[in-house]
């Protein structure tokens, strides 16, 4: 990366000197600007924070209620020191935004993470051109290529439909930020009662808020020890798998698990879940060069995953791809967070 760009990479994040900010800072800073409230993503500690309107309540529950944040609306702009920061949509997770910083001319789009595939619980991705392109590249192999989501759901339907007949309780994990609203959104609510874990259903609330379409839910920890279970769905992140006592509970239950990891057989068998069903909030490998084509930039710094495989195929396709070494960390930091909220059963 340049030294005298308008962004460059410090110890703390990516910093833009000229308006005194860093997107996405990994260290606490004074100004910090945030694309969405994964953890890996927002960090306690900082002064003041910006973050997108459209996820507003998400980053309160991450950053507590004693965090200086201020908020601003897709499409509109902030001039920080002269330098331009607006937020366009990422299509990743509720609030889910890109970061274009604008000054003298000069224009960095720093996507955060990002699908293009349609997600009913959030704003679709809206290409932002630019100079300077920083893209993450979690499934930048050309392995990953997802199948449409309504295929995915006829899938988890159809599975929790059998469970039901069987009288067993369907559990399924799925990151508690995005992926189990995602799920709860499009799966077939006729089915049987919904069930969540204490970390997803405080999410859940958190985008009912904001006005996004969910199922009623019953939170686990509120029903009575002897309720029983039987056709249920239960959601919960991933982490709760391995709370044997909290499983008991459901009586005879098959486990899924809904990532774009599940595509990767190994990945399947270290879950020792019933089922794995591809489902990713990150663009696969059609989805990543189709927003790297549309940015139309001079430059494309690629970060997150496979960042060398698709620097190597850049620039073999005569395209100037530089690999950015953050501390992102993709999919698998979403299970972190789920993790650490998890006092809450
Ligand atoms: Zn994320
Ligand atoms: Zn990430």
């Amino acid at each position: 990366m340049r030294k005298d760009g308008l962004i460059t990479l410090t110890s703390s994040g990516l910093f833009c000197e000229k308006g005194d900010f860093y997107v996405d800072p990994w260290k606490p800073v004074k100004r910090a600007v945030l694309t969405h409230a994964h953890a890996d993503h927002t960090y306690r500690g900082n002064e003041h924070y910006l973050v997108p309107a459209e996820g507003e309540r998400l980053s309160r529950i991450r950053l507590g209620d004693e965090a200086d944040i201020s908020t601003q609306k897709y499409g509109e702009t902030a001039v920080m020191n002269g330098v331009k920061v607006s937020f366009h949509p990422a299509g990743h997770v509720l609030g889910s935004s890109q970061v274009r910083v604008e000054y003298g001319g000069e224009i960095w789009v720093i996507s955060g993470d990002y699908k293009l595939m349609p997600d009913a619980t959030c704003a679709p991705f809206e290409p932002v051109k630019c100079q300077h392109f920083v893209t993450e590249a979690t499934f930048g192999l050309p392995i990953y290529r997802w199948q449409p989501t309504e295929f995915i759901f006829d899938e988890i339907n159809s599975w929790w439909r059998r469970n039901r007949e069987k009288g067993k309780a369907s559990v399924i994990f799925a990151y508690s930020l995005g992926k189990s609203q995602r799920v709860m959104n499009g799966i077939d609510r006729a089915i049987g009662p919904i069930f969540t874990h204490g970390a997803v259903e405080r999410l859940t609330q958190a985008y009912r808020e904001h006005g996004v379409d969910m199922p009623t839910t019953t939170y686990v920890g509120s029903v009575e020890s002897k309720k029983d279970f039987v056709g249920s769905l239960v959601v919960a992140p991933p982490s709760a798998q391995q709370s044997v006592g909290w499983l008991r509970r459901f009586g005879s239950h098959s486990t899924g698990f809904a990532s774009g990891w599940m595509m990767v057989r190994g990945a399947r068998r270290q879950r020792a879940v019933d089922r794995g069903f591809v489902l990713s909030d990150h663009a696969d490998w059609p989805e990543l060069l189709q927003a790297i084509a549309s940015a139309e930039a001079e430059t494309i710094y690629v970060t997150h995953g496979f960042g060398e495989e698709v620097v190597r195929w850049l620039n073999e396709n005569g395209q100037n791809a530089v690999p950015l070494k953050t501390q992102f960390v993709g999919d698998v930091a979403e299970e972190g967070i789920a993790a650490n909220e998890e006092g809450v059963s």
